[in-house]
């Protein structure tokens, strides 16, 4: 039987692109977990909820912003979405500073500020500053300067892909990494502080129930008897387009696959050989955080926190309760803490050296605040923009596609993304596959 399109995996690329695809349209979803979500989920311990680390919504698209105001109705009243005006900080030299770093060098000690400023003005000044960088590492010198470079941006970067900022190409950068004027550098190292800067200077959140309630939104509205959970993607043949699904047989017209690119190929049992070296090639780091509960309120009113210094074992920490109170019971607090060690780890040592830093790092007043820590892992977090990552997807993209498989979603496309892009990926690959070209079969 031809089951028109599969979609593999139940996240929020997958669940947007079942939501767009027009009802006549044959489809099915299968989705290896017990419940929809991927990284879009939450869980929930005695009354604290925790995301896999902090799921803020930013958005940008205006079809995107009018589909989560259609899944969260209501007025400001109905308090469904709670609009949240960023509190960023950032935690280094034993001081807190506003984010980015490179725009509020003002309450640093001086000689860090005026290492930062000189060096700005040296990368400006330096005529090469505009010609295109080599890596990661080149890029922030050249944009930055040697003074912010060292104070944040190598540290911190390093800390959160777990690789070298040296083996991180500069292109995947210029939407992420804001970049000052001079004028406003200098204005925030005297405290005359520029407005917010970045991406991110607001962000939305469900009032209830964590960032997994947009999730059921989304799944509310899709026919169930399409949604398949514990339902794996085992094997894939390319030439009789079929896929095997828990161990039943598809025939399909068309693939969206949003697991992760490597995990797709490997399970593609006519991939052409000259293939494999460019899956091999595909890399990406884990992440480990906390969940961390407090029976006290959270000890400032940031909601994340950016911790560059390598003498402390976590490169962010988060406040899940102070951008939304209901993640916590009343009068406690819930955090993530994003962990820098991505070997091996002695798990009984571990939370007893992070609280111990979170404390002196001025997150929690003691330890004696802490009701449970839990470690838990992403085990794809971070794709690693290195040489061989371009070269790679430029081979097996259109070779995919060529074979009616398009691989879509953050682990999917293989990038690094937010869920609006991925609501985006979604309602753009239903367009691409119902246009006059495309490979859909009505039902
Ligand atoms: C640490 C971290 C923090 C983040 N913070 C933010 C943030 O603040 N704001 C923001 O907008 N975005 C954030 N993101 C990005 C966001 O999580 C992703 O862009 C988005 O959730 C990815 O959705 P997806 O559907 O593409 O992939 P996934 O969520 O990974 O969904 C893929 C689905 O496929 C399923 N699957 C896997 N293998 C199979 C198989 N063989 N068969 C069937 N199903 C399978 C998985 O179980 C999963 O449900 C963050 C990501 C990380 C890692």
């Amino acid at each position: 039987m031809d089951d028109g399109v599969l979609i593999v995996g139940g996240g929020l690329t997958g669940l947007s692109t079942a939501l767009h695809l027009p009802a006549s349209a044959s489809w099915q979803l299968f989705e290896k977990d017990a419940r929809p979500g991927g990284h879009a989920r939450t869980e929930c311990r005695d009354g604290f909820y925790f995301d896999k680390t902090g799921h803020w919504l930013h958005l940008r698209d205006p079809g995107i912003m009018s589909l989560v105001g259609e899944l969260f109705p209501g007025d400001r009243s109905s308090h469904e979405l709670t609009k949240v005006d960023r509190k960023a900080r950032i935690y280094s030299s034993g001081v807190l500073t506003r984010y980015p770093f490179q725009a509020n060098l003002f309450g640093l000690p001086p000689s860090v500020i005026s290492e930062c400023l000189l060096g700005f003005i040296e990368a400006q000044q330096d005529a090469r500053s505009t010609e295109p960088a080599q890596n990661f590492a080149d890029f922030c010198d050249k944009r930055f300067g040697k003074g912010i470079s060292r104070h944040f941006m190598l540290p911190y970067n390093r800390k959160l892909w777990g690789v070298d900022p040296s083996e991180i190409t500069a292109a995947w950068c210029s939407r992420f990494v804001p970049i000052p004027k001079l004028a406003d550098v200098v204005k925030g190292a005297v405290g005359d502080t520029p407005p917010e800067l970045g991406y991110n200077a607001h962000f939305l959140y469900p009032r209830e129930g964590g960032i997994e309630t947009l999730v059921h939104r989304i799944v509310e509205k899709l026919p169930k008897e399409r949604l398949h959970k514990g339902a794996e993607l085992q094997q894939v043949e390319l030439q009789t387009k079929t896929a095997v699904i828990g161990g039943d047989r598809h025939r399909y017209s068309a693939m969206v696959a949003t697991l992760p690119l490597p995990e797709l190929c490997r399970r593609i049992i006519d991939l052409p050989s000259h293939l494999v070296p460019f899956v091999d090639a595909l890399r990406c780091t884990p992440v480990r955080y906390l969940n961390v509960a407090t029976k006290v309120p959270p000890r400032s009113d940031y909601h994340w926190l950016y911790v560059p210094e390598e003498k402390y074992p976590f490169y962010r920490v988060g406040v899940y309760s102070n951008a939304v109170p209901s993640m916590a019971p009343p009068g406690c607090g819930s955090f993530y803490v994003e962990l820098s060690e991505r070997g091996s780890i002695d798990v009984a040592k571990l939370v007893p050296d992070v609280l111990d830093a979170l404390v002196a790092a001025g997150v929690l007043h003691s330890k004696e605040d802490l009701l449970f820590a839990d470690l838990r892992e992403i085990e794809y977090a971070y794709v690693v923009f290195d040489d061989n990552y371009y070269p790679a997807l430029a081979a097996l993209m259109p070779f995919l596609e060529q074979h009616g498989i398009y691989p879509r979603g953050r682990y999917g496309s293989w990038t690094y993304n937010s869920m609006e892009d991925c609501l985006m990926l979604g309602r753009d690959v239903a367009a691409q596959l119902t246009s006059p070209s495309g490979m859909l079969k009505k039902k």
